[in-house]
């Protein structure tokens, strides 16, 4: 618990995706577990999609922390506007909507963030805590005097790519040759990776992208944090982590989402209404079931989805497939005519679920994913192995932590395009309790067994959460 007289109060600003919503919100559960006051902050955009998705179970909800208050945490919730309207169409958009983003949302939060300044109570110290991607932080945290806490909700091998651009840059990886594959060998921490494993926006074609831009801008600003959180866990990125902690300390807190120490309150963050699978699994045999998600942002040609729906078809396992309406990189999109009547009870097709419901049925046996961080850490909680797809972003680098690094996955396809007979055979051969799959499954085992112990008590990432409150207060206190 929190010892200093006066309080400790967050103010928390998650990116506005899926993926890094979910663990700010488990973040900010556990610091409020603590005894220290949240201000929770979405987007109002964030806040009116979750109010449509939840509208069936919990009518016009304004307050979606009001459940966590009644259970005695202190958090507080409020929303600013991403200065866009809310129809438009953010994720087809991406590099309109972030120029405008990064240009005009430190000015609302500024804004903001100095109207609460002049209510404050005496009592309480402000702290910030935002997504690392907000390369704003430093400069906010510093013209209020607050404390600036970096939250990095993705690995420490990309942690390091970003932290490491100079050594890329002046070893001419950074921008990386579109088509070059070059082993790269003197990142402090990572032993080896190949210029193909890196993040796709540090390509010399996407220089001009806001990727691009947003990331470089956000790692140099990481620099200034006087805290940096990681949702990783120490056993398995042991190496990238010391190199890290050399040059400054990082607590590395994960994985987040599945801290249970506060019997957190249902808060509701999820963008999409979820579809009920648990009837549909309940008659399937224990691990016959393969999963498949491509997380919140990919965007896939219809082409791919094609290949990937007849692959599905054609390996002849029992499948559920969350296709998102917004999916295809084509706006108008429809899975091939006559589809889901072919597959039948084969498989069942969702908008979107409850995903780590799903992957902790015995039902499921695998999961093709796109390697989000979040799914990773989700199915390897589950002891679910994959078969990866990357598309963007960290999702290549996560791909060679799960295939080369922890062995708990293999490749959808071995060459640069999807093939329905190769996505076929991979699913059926790793479903058939072939000695590739069972050797899978022992690797997904240990690895589960570390993310379990990291947040048990006293566990690795127990322990720095504490340190990190610890050293919080030192550094207030000081
Ligand atoms: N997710 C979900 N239901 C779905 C698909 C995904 O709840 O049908 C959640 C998933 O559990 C994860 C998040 O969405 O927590 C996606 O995050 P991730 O980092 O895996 O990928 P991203 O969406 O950021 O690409």
């Amino acid at each position: 618990m929190v010892k200093s007289a006066s309080k400790l109060h967050a103010i928390v600003v998650p990116l506005p995706y899926q993926g890094h919503i979910n663990p700010a919100i488990s973040l900010a559960i556990k610091l409020a577990s603590k005894g220290i006051t949240i201000t929770f902050i979405h987007t109002q955009y964030v806040h009116h999609t979750l109010t449509q998705a939840h509208r069936s179970k919990t009518g016009d909800e304004v307050d979606f922390f009001s459940g966590a208050r009644k259970s005695g945490l202190d958090i507080r919730y409020s929303t600013i506007s991403d200065g866009f309207p809310i129809d438009f169409d953010r994720g087809r958009n991406f590099d309109a909507f972030w120029v405008s983003f990064l240009r005009d949302f430190p000015g609302r939060v500024d804004e903001f963030i100095g109207s609460m300044m002049i209510q404050r109570d005496p009592c309480w110290t402000f702290f910030l805590i935002t997504d690392t991607f907000f390369s704003w932080a430093p400069t906010i945290a510093n013209k209020y005097g607050l404390v600036n806490v970096s939250f990095w909700t993705q690995t420490a091998l990309v942690f390091s790519i970003g932290y490491h651009l100079d050594l890329l840059s002046e070893n001419g990886h950074c921008p990386t040759k579109d088509n070059a594959e070059e082993e790269i060998t003197y990142l402090p921490g990572i032993e080896a990776i190949s210029t193909k494993d890196l993040m796709p926006y540090l390509k010399e074609s996407e220089t001009t992208k806001q990727a691009h831009i947003v990331s470089i801008k956000a790692f140099e600003e990481a620099k200034k944090a006087d805290f940096i959180l990681i949702n990783t866990v120490e056993e398995l990125e042991l190496k990238a982590l010391s190199a890290l902690n050399q040059k400054k300390p990082i607590y590395v807190v994960g994985p987040v989402n599945f801290i249970r120490d506060c019997a957190p309150p249902a808060i509701t963050k999820s963008l999409w209404t979820e579809m009920d699978c648990e009837k549909w699994l309940e008659s399937k045999h224990p691990g016959s079931v393969l999963y498949v998600s491509f997380g919140s942002l990919a965007q896939i040609s219809k082409q791919e989805l094609e290949e990937i729906a007849y692959g599905l078809l054609l390996s002849e396992v029992h499948f559920i497939w969350v296709v998102r309406a917004d999916i295809a990189s084509e706006k108008e999109f429809s899975l091939p005519d006559g589809f889901e009547n072919q597959v039948k009870d084969k498989g069942l097709i969702v908008p979107w679920c409850d995903q780590v419901n799903v992957l902790s049925n015995p039902a499921v046996g695998l999961f093709l994913t796109h390697c989000g961080w979040n799914s990773i850490l989700e199915s390897i909680w589950c002891g679910v192995p994959m078969i990866c797809h990357p598309y963007v972003f960290d999702q290549p680098p996560n791909r060679k932590l799960i295939v080369e690094d922890w062995k708990v996955g293999v490749n959808l396809i071995d060459g640069v395009s999807v093939h329905r007979e190769e996505v076929a055979e991979k699913i059926k051969n790793l479903m058939s309790g072939t000695v590739v799959g069972q050797g899978l499954r022992q690797e997904v085992e240990k690895a589960k067994m570390i993310l379990h112990n990291a947040i048990e008590t006293n566990g690795s990432s127990d322990r720095k959460f504490d340190q990190f409150i610890q050293d919080l207060e030192n550094k207030i206190c000081s």
